[in-house]
């Protein structure tokens, strides 16, 4: 059982920056959760004042119910792995992972049974006597991994783990981490300013910027229900597209009425955002390249834009659509035909438009 609760986390460095503010989050046993935010916004602050490598302004962190707040770090059963590895450059892969317990007077047999065991649930079983600078860089990673595995943590905190490893081996090592996680039964906290990361790999995600929590949900609410501009820019790749306008009403239809733009809106939405007392207000209309498709001249469209530039990824194309002011991305099959420069009419999947107030950012409907 590892259940962490962190209650009003505040952290003031010693030049008086506040790098973590009023950080409240309880984590259930088991649970893999990831801190994703953009570079600075307070991640590792955060995960190393869990792990006790860091000092508390103010708040409190319990494990398992018993504040840790001035547990040393060696006493709190939590182990850390780094995205520099930290691994002892003259130790062997076995000295490595068996070096912290051999500090806490571990008996020798023991030791050799657990670090034969974690070389076998991460493959490093034949690279036992080698030393990191004879590793590739996943296999490092794994060493890291394994020296945390050891020690038999409740927690595990990984900070930005695969950041220093190519793309393709960092898609290899986040499944081996998942698998990991399923096989210890431990509870991880993950950190990462990769959004595709935290996607795929986390039971809930918590959005940071500026030493805030933004929001906490699953990978499926805090893409389907981002609850401000912020977080729905952050989740998804490409980005939502944002268009800021005034909403009008001209002849019983109601639009986004940029300086040179105007996107006609779904009924449904602008009754809604006019209840709200919008009308003839700035908003901010959100919409993610995937909910964006072409219709057929006379059918029900939002606006007009004319295709530049097409970049196919492979399986897909993001198209770059020119309005007359904005420039807005729509995700396609790349089976799709479509030319540059033609000038085509879209419509925007009317239950995936997303306003936000154009001052606070904060999601309307
Ligand atoms: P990254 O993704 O770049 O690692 P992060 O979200 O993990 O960023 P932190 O390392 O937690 O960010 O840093 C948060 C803020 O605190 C940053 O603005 C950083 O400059 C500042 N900071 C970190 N350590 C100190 C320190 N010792 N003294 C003063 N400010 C610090």
């Amino acid at each position: 059982m590892a259940k962490l609760s962190i209650k009003n986390l505040d952290k003031h460095y010693e030049d008086g920056f506040h790098a973590v503010k009023n950080f409240t989050l309880d984590i259930d046993d088991k649970e893999f959760i990831v801190f994703v935010g953009p570079s600075g916004c307070g991640k590792s602050t955060t995960l190393r004042m869990i792990a006790g490598l860091e000092d508390i302004s103010k708040g409190d962190i319990s494990i398992d119910d018993t504040i840790v707040n001035y547990v040393p770090p060696k006493e709190r059963n939590i182990a850390m792995v780094f995205q520099n590895y930290a691994l002892y450059p003259h130790m062997t892969v076995y000295d490595n992972m068996a070096f912290g317990l051999k500090l806490r007077k571990v008996p020798k047999e023991i030791i050799k049974e657990k670090v034969i065991q974690a070389a076998e649930i991460l493959g490093l079983s034949e690279l036992l006597k080698r030393k990191p600078k004879e590793l590739s860089g996943g296999q490092r990673q794994r060493v890291a991994l394994g020296r945390a595995m050891v020690r038999d943590p409740k927690v595990f905190l990984l900070d930005e783990p695969l950041s220093n490893l190519d793309a393709k081996l960092r898609v290899q090592m986040r499944r081996e981490i998942l698998k990991l996680h399923q096989r210890l039964g431990a509870t991880f906290i993950y950190v990462t300013h990769d959004q595709t990361e935290a996607m795929t790999m986390a039971t809930r995600i918590v959005i940071m910027k500026d030493g805030k929590i933004q929001q906490v949900g699953t990978p499926k609410e805090v893409y389907e229900n981002p609850r401000n501009k912020f977080v729905a820019s952050f989740i998804g790749s490409p980005a939502m597209n944002f268009i800021q306008g005034t909403l009008q009403k001209q002849q019983n239809e109601h639009y986004l009425n940029t300086v040179r733009d105007q996107i006609k809106l779904p009924a449904v939405l602008s009754e809604q955002l006019k209840e709200q007392g919008y009308l003839n207000k700035e908003v901010i209309l959100g919409i993610r390249p995937e909910n964006i498709s072409i219709v057929n001249s006379g059918e029900e469209k939002n606006t007009s834009a004319k295709v530049g530039l097409i970049e196919l990824t492979g399986a897909e194309k993001y198209v770059h659509l020119q309005l007359n002011n904005e420039t807005i991305i729509a995700r396609f099959h790349s089976e799709m035909t479509i030319e540059s420069g033609v000038q085509i009419d879209i419509s925007f999947k009317t239950e995936s438009i997303y306003f936000f107030d154009a001052k606070t950012e904060n999601k309307i409907n």
